[in-house]
């Protein structure tokens, strides 16, 4: 049955790396036969620029028909003094609350041949290949009521609600247990159980889910010795599974272990696995239009919405695969680059892995 791909590339140097996933994914599109068709559209400050708002309605209304979107990066110094609910931020944080995408899935992978961009010794690191599984629409970023009151005694006062619903934890639970069965079949639920009642409740939830998960082994950690054991021994876990906040804390230390921005894919999904992929980083106005930029966190990201939406496992581990290998063949976009290594540009990045396959 053909499934359809919407490109949103963005700002920056969102265009440059899309077009060279474009590529990747309508040469896997023919060799397995998958039957994608692909669709683009505006998002971000070049949306803003064209219409005036930085998620269109027509953007939306393709977002929500497509299989699968995969999104470039947004934003800029252009667009930086607009007031915030015209920013192009706006436009990634709408379509993420209006498809419901509440599972944010960032795996850090350091390739053996870039074991030295990681701060950590290469014992600890290298072989690094773990997912964290971050609740997105939930938590303490969203809970009501917030804000800041003044109090009788006129000094003001600033408060945020940390609150997860029982179906809330239940369903990102499910992704992160389909995650670790994918996977090394090893999970850990990442909570503050000794201090905060909502992960009291998380940790039972997680607890009643993996009987239904018997071939994943699930352990329990505290956010605070989490973030210690990730420096320490970042290779003990595969799947970590976690709130908004703490996620959002976690999946950036784990993205610096392996010290490439530049490599790094995301995937946020809804409960029917719709998905919005996109590389860690940002829009990278400092490189835009300098053919410069590293384009394999974006093809990886291609190769992860294979994985997850598209139901393409063979395509998503070619693309992988292939990217190994022009690792292997000593290729280097600059922010990748090292003594001994061939320097390339974006399109030849995409080239030599359009080759690989
Ligand atoms: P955002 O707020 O959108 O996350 P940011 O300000 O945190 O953006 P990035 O846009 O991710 O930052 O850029 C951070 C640095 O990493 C910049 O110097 C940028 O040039 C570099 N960088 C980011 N992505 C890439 C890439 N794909 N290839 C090469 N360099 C990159
Ligand atoms: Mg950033």
């Amino acid at each position: 049955m053909s499934k359809s791909v919407l490109l949103l590339p963005g700002d920056g140097i969102g265009p440059e790396i899309v077009a060279e996933a474009e590529k990747v994914l309508r040469k896997v599109n023919e060799q397995f036969g998958l039957e994608l068709t692909f669709d683009s559209a505006l998002v971000g400050g070049s949306a803003i620029d064209a219409t005036g708002v930085p998620l269109p309605e027509e953007t939306l209304s393709s977002a929500r028909a497509a299989d699968a979107i995969l999104l470039g990066a947004v934003g800029g110094p252009k667009w930086d003094d607009l007031e915030m609910a015209r920013r192009p931020e706006k436009g990634l944080l709408g379509l993420r609350s209006n498809l419901e995408l509440f599972a944010n899935l960032r795996p850090a992978i350091l390739y053996p041949q870039l074991a030295s961009a990681s701060s950590l010794k290469p014992e600890v690191v290298s072989g690094l290949d773990i997912v964290i599984v971050r609740e997105l629409t939930g938590g303490i970023y969203f809970g009501q009521p917030r804000g800041i009151r003044e109090l009788e005694n006129g000094e003001r006062q600033g408060y945020n609600t940390y609150v997860y619903s029982e179906s809330e934890i239940r369903r990102i639970g499910r992704v992160a247990f389909e995650t670790a069965q994918q996977r090394n079949k090893k999970l850990c639920s990442v909570d503050k159980h000794n201090v905060l009642e909502v992960t009291v409740l998380w940790r039972e939830i997680m607890d009643e889910l993996s009987k239904d998960y018997p071939d994943v082994e699930l352990s329990h950690m505290y956010v605070d010795n989490a973030a210690m054991q990730l420096v320490r021994a970042p290779k003990q876990f595969d799947v970590i599974v976690t709130g908004n906040m703490f996620g959002d804390i976690l999946s950036d230390e784990a993205a610096m272990l392996t010290g490439s921005i530049g490599m790094l894919p995301s995937a946020s999904m809804n409960a029917a696995k719709q998905g919005m992929y996109e590389p860690c980083h940002g829009s990278a106005p400092d490189i835009a239009g300098q053919g410069i930029a590293n384009p394999l966190a974006t093809i990886l990201s291609a190769a992860m919405m294979l994985r997850y939406s598209l139901d393409a496992e063979e395509a998503a581990k070619a693309i992988e695969a292939a990217v190994s290998k022009v690792l292997d063949q000593g290729l280097r976009t600059a922010d990748i680059m090292s003594e001994g290594n061939t320097r390339v540009s974006t399109a030849e990045m995409g080239e030599a892995v359009l080759a690989a396959l």
